[in-house]
Parts: C-alpha cells; structure tokens; sequence
C-alpha cells in the first residue's frame, strides 16, 4: 500500500478537508499515476453534499484527472513510467455484458465503477482525483495527445467526453443547427466542441453576461433563455439540441424549438426532478427527449484525439486545493470561466 493525500468531504454538510488514506500497489494490470491536475464537476459537488443520495464518507471527488505516469505493473504494454496519462469517470467495469462489448463502459449492465463513490452495490469505496496519486487499471488509462497546457486538457475527461459523445450518438452534422444549453463546464465544451464538427451552435443562458464568451467560444447566436421573445424566434428550428443545466428547470420551452423528429438530450443531472413535461410539444411533431451518460473509454480517446487535432481545451480557472470549498460557492453561482481546475502541486504544501 502506498500513502496517499487528498482532500475529502467527511460529511454532507462541513467543508472539504485535507485527509490522508492508502491506494493499493500497482498489481499486474496497472498504471500508477502522479495527479498534475483535476477539474472540478458539478458532479463532484453533488457527490460531496450527497445531493443523489448514495455518497459513501469519506468521499474524495475528483474525474477529470492529468498526470505522470510513476510505476507500471507486469502487464501493462501501453504506458511506461514517465509519460502523461488521463483517467475520467470510470476506474472499472465487468469487461463481460453486452454493453462493455460493445465499448459502452459507461453502461456496463452489472455496474460501472466510478473513480469516485465507487461500485453502487457494495463493495468497496473508490476516491477520485483530489489525491496525489492513483491506481487504475490500463484498460481505463486514457493517451493524452495534446503537448501542452495540460491543466486545461484535464476537463476533457469529463465535461469533454460527456458532450461529445451525445453530439456523436446523435450524429450532428455540419451546417446543422444545435443548440447548447447553460455555458458552464460541460456547455462551453459543447459549444467548442459542436463547433469544431461544424454545427451552426446556437447557446441558451440564464447570464446575459456571458454572451461575448459564447460568440467567441464558437458559438454562431446567443439566446437569453429568460426571455420569450428571443426563444419565440427559433421554434421549430433545431437539429439537436444538449442541455447541460445542473438545476431544475422547465424543459417545454426548449423542446419547443426542436423540427419534426428532433431530439433534445440531457447531460444535466439536477437532484430534482424537472417539472412536468407537454406530452402534446412531444406528439405533435415526434420529438425525442433523451438522456446519455459520459462516454465510454474508446470514445474517450477518440475526443481526447479530436480534441488534440482541432486545438480544443477547456477555458480554466486555476485555484489551490484549499479553495476548493469556495470553488463550490462559485459555481453555484454560475461564476466560472469555465472549469475549476485543481493545481495538485498545491496539495503538497496545503
Ligand atoms: P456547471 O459548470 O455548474 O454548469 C451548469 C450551468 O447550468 C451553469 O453554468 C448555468 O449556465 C446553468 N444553470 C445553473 N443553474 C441554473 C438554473 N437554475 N436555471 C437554468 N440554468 C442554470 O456544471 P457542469 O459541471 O457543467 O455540470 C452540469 C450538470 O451535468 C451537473 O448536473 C452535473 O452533475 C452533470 N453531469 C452529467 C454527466 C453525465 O454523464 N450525464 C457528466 C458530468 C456532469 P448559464 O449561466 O449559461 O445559464
Ligand atoms: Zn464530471
């Protein structure tokens, strides 16, 4: 066993604290790997205050993860001690089920395991990437392909993989229109993203004040959600449609916008339900509403690739681990630019 360090939420309801634990040696099959940097999620965020109700304690969050590759086990032919390596959402999966045939890890039928908050039944507790170091095994080791600004490649392993593998699943087109909604982690990734495959992006937010960050983030027209007249404008006229909100809000206003057969997907996993939805918006013209969940480890590579080649990253916010708590508070209010991203040579002197 190897010491490691890390910041943990002990509970729902008191801060992030400096925590220490052990992660196993690396057995045959896996990587060991020095943490450079970890975005921070929303995810992370519900987890620590157990808004899904299923956080084990101590909780140490923390997927999207950078760093150095320090030891690797007897097995492992594709990574040498070293070299840069990512790791995402997932640490696991039974290799076995349809689902994991077919490289669709994320929905493996006997249960994924998350880097963090571990197996859903039993079993025992994963902790993510607010740690100096981690143990996973290759088969979920992800290439980084970019050479440089590495702290910004990190939200890539989440907020990437999670937009564009619905962008992909739903096979956007260029010169189609697709809409965003929310700019905050996962939506400015969209939005580049989108953009890159060459969609007519078009973003709905709450924040008027990040209008010019939308335009130049690759986004074509701005649409403050709130307001009727600018919604009215655009009904009927969406491809597709990615909403990653991270609260509750009213989903009919968005489906509205959406052609004959259009689909609008959820990324958002708000605590609470969205309010009842206009069966007659969905009938009347045969939308889809849809949900997908990260991606799984191919396609991960394959946008960590994309991204690499079409010059993409994540627009960061560096912060020390000690700020993580406030991080938080922050991105409650939607005041980030666009991704918290954790600098873990700060942990060493936190
Ligand atoms: P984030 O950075 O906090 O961004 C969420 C955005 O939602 C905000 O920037 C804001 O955008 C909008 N928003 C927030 N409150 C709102 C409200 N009350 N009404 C309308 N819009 C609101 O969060 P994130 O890290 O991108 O994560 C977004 C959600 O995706 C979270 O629920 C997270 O858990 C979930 N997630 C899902 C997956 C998956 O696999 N499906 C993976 C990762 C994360 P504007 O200011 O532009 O309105
Ligand atoms: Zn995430």
């Amino acid at each position: 066993m190897s010491k490691a360090s890390a910041y943990a939420a002990l509970d729902s309801n008191t801060p992030l604290k400096p925590f220490q634990f052990e992660r196993r040696e690396p057995g045959a099959h896996d990587v060991q790997i020095d943490i450079l940097f970890c975005g921070v999620c929303h995810s992370d965020l519900h987890t620590a205050r157990n808004e899904w109700n299923n956080t084990q304690y101590p909780s140490v969050p923390g997927h999207e993860i950078v760093g150095r590759v320090t030891a690797v086990g007897s097995e492992v032919k594709n990574f040498k001690v070293g070299e840069l390596a990512g790791v995402g959402c997932m640490v696991d999966s039974c290799q076995s089920c349809g689902s994991c045939a077919e490289g669709f890890e994320q929905y493996c039928e006997n249960g994924f395991t998350g880097t963090y908050n571990g197996p859903a039944f039993g079993g025992e507790n994963t902790l993510g990437g607010y740690s100096d170091h981690i143990v996973v095994d290759q088969k979920f080791v992800l290439r980084i392909s970019h050479k440089d600004n590495l702290a910004a490649v990190a939200p890539l392993l989440c907020a990437g993989i999670t937009t564009y593998s619905p962008l992909r699943q739903w096979n956007v087109k260029p010169g189609q229109k697709v809409g965003v909604v929310g700019l905050g982690g996962l939506g400015h990734m969209a939005v580049k993203i989108a953009n890159a495959m060459g969609a007519h992006v078009v973003l709905f937010t709450t924040s008027p004040g990040k209008k010019e960050d939308a335009l130049r983030l690759g986004a074509k027209e701005v649409v403050i959600s709130r307001n009727q007249d600018e919604m009215d404008a655009h009904l009927n006229s969406f491809d597709f449609i990615l909403n990653t909100v991270a609260a509750q809000h009213d989903l009919d206003p968005f489906m509205a916008l959406l052609k004959r057969d259009a689909t609008m997907t959820l990324v958002g996993a708000p605590s609470e339900p969205h309010p009842g939805l206009n069966v007659f918006g969905l009938i009347f013209k045969r939308r889809r509403l849809a949900g997908s969940l990260i991606g799984g480890i191919a396609e991960t590579q394959e946008m960590l690739d994309f991204c690499a080649k079409h010059n993409i990253v994540s627009d960061v916010e560096m912060i020390d681990i000690k700020n993580i708590n406030e991080a938080y508070e922050r991105m409650l209010k939607s005041d980030v630019k666009y991704r918290f991203v954790i600098d873990m040579a700060t942990l060493k002197v936190a």
